[in-house]
């Protein structure tokens, strides 16, 4: 019936009709596992037995007239760097190769609490440090779309499995563009929740003021149902995630709508750098807007030019920080080669074996900028260049409605092209890390395709909190362009 191929609204509905049961779905879903994962390579861990057991239990419930959730019986891939109870949690890194975590992820409960089907543990890069999925201690990614290509990262793998049609929906995190810049290389949705509209709770920090866990779709609505299924309040287990007034509810408020709405267009998210197809799709979706009835118009927001250096700034000193943790007592990997009664070199050894270069390189360059002699001069001043990039956005908001950006200057690029060259990978977050800088929400989609056939993303930014405009506004579009759904042929 090739189910795999259907969204996650549609297949909601047919599940609740009792016109197929989970367990055929979840069947079918890993037919198609089986069958393109080789090419893939998606996943780290695969669930399939848990998988069957939880469809069954969800065929069950419906059997004896629960009521069920929107989520019952779907498919949701899930980052490997979100604590799963019971299942691996390696963070694609060497150094947790063996971590069963003893607890759930908040987003994990909640999504279990609607019986959500597990189908497994997607790639990444290393402790989400990477653009690419390159960085993983395990296999490369490849993009759907050209198996000789990268996905992007680091939740490449969330991405890819997405657009693969080996589950309708996943969840990634995003510190610097993590979910959106995926979405956009593999031809899928993504969204960055604002911060703290989504638990922490789970997710293995990276960077923890900048960190958010998002969800992956192949449509707008798909997005928006999963969106509302993690969002909320945490009082427990993360005291910077908030109530907020949409919970829940973005799926039932979609308002495709967009006459008179103001979209301002950065200039300097569209100057040098930034691949001519690239800019050519995105401002082609700006004059879509505007033959909706949007107000479509250039803004500048000049301390661009300043996002790269404060975002590696700030996000590997907190990676530093939190990766101090991993000493080779507590968690994971611990070296066989340390020198006996010295614990330095216990903490030495496996540290240089268990994180790889990419990880040690953050470590060494937050433990750089926090030390005393430079604390001042780096660490100091990007956290007073943060609050004026929030500054900045916040006067753009008074002007408009949403904001209309590239995601990332090209589109899919080569395995292998970029892995010599650190700052030239840095180089491609240029338009995803200051929403991470400044906490704001940020919704990635397909609006077009390359000369060689792969998708381009567009990015929309909104006002803190303001999620449900970012998902209507790409409703919107994507009921104006058709570009939805997309499944890369495998
Ligand atoms: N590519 C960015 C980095 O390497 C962002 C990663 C992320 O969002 N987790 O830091």
């Amino acid at each position: 019936m090739e189910l795999f191929k259907k969204t996650a609204a549609e297949l909601s509905d047919i599940l609740a009709k009792k016109e197929i049961s989970a367990v055929e779905l979840i069947k079918d879903v890993f037919a198609r596992t089986q069958a393109v994962e080789d090419k893939v390579k998606g996943y780290i861990t695969v669930t399939q037995e848990a998988a069957l057991q939880a469809a069954d239990a969800v065929d069950k419930k419906r059997a004896a007239g629960e009521q069920l959730s929107a989520l019952a019986g779907i498919p949701v891939a899930i980052k490997d760097n979100i604590c799963t109870k019971g299942t691996l949690t390696t963070c694609a890194s060497k150094m947790l190769y063996n971590f069963n975590p003893p607890y759930n992820a908040t987003v994990i409960d909640k999504l279990l609490a609607q019986d959500v089907v597990v189908t497994g543990k997607a790639n990444m890069d290393e402790f989400a440090m990477g653009s690419s999925c390159e960085n993983s201690s395990v296999h490369p990614t490849h993009n759907p779309h050209n198996l000789g290509c990268v996905p992007g990262g680091s939740s490449g793998g969330s991405a890819a499995v997405v657009a693969a049609g080996e589950t309708p929906l996943s969840l990634g995190s995003d510190t610097g563009g993590s979910i959106r810049q995926p979405a956009a290389f593999c031809g899928v949705v993504g969204l960055k929740p604002t911060y703290g509209a989504v638990s922490r709770y789970g997710l293995i920090a990276f960077a923890s003021s900048l960190d958010q866990i998002g969800p992956f779709g192949r449509t707008i609505e798909d997005t928006a149902m999963l969106f509302d299924a993690i969002t909320g309040h945490d009082p427990l287990h993360d005291s910077t995630s908030v109530q907020t007034l949409f919970e829940g509810r973005t799926r039932a408020s979609l308002n495709p709508d967009v006459k008179g709405m103001k979209i301002g267009l950065p200039k300097e998210y569209f100057g040098e750098g930034i691949s001519e197809s690239v800019r050519k799709n995105v401002l082609a979706a700006a004059e879509t807007y505007r033959a909706m009835g949007a107000e479509v118009f250039e803004i500048s927001l000049p301390l661009s030019a300043y996002v790269l250096p404060i975002y590696y700034i700030l996000s590997s000193a907190e990676a530093s920080s939190n990766l101090a943790r991993f000493d080779g007592v507590k968690y994971g990997y611990r070296s066989p080669n340390f020198a006996e009664d010295d614990l330095i070199s216990l903490y030495v050894k496996s540290r240089s074996e268990g994180f790889g270069q990419e990880v040690q390189r953050r470590i060494m360059l937050g433990t750089y900028v926090l030390s005393s002699g430079f604390y001042d001069a780096y660490y100091k001043k990007a956290r007073a260049a943060q609050r004026r990039i929030k500054a900045e956005f916040a006067a753009a908001f008074e002007k408009c409605d949403i904001i209309l950006t590239p995601v990332a200057p090209t589109t899919a690029y080569e395995i292998g092209s970029k892995t010599t060259n650190p700052l030239e990978m840095y180089a491609g977050d240029i338009c995803t890390v200051s929403l991470n800088i400044a906490g704001l929400p940020g919704l990635v989609q397909p609006c077009g395709f390359d000369t060689e056939k792969m998708p381009v993303g567009m990015q929309l930014i909104g006002p803190h909190f303001g999620e449900q405009k970012l998902l209507n506004a790409g409703l919107a579009f994507e009921q104006a362009s058709g570009l939805k759904n997309i499944i890369a042929e495998l």
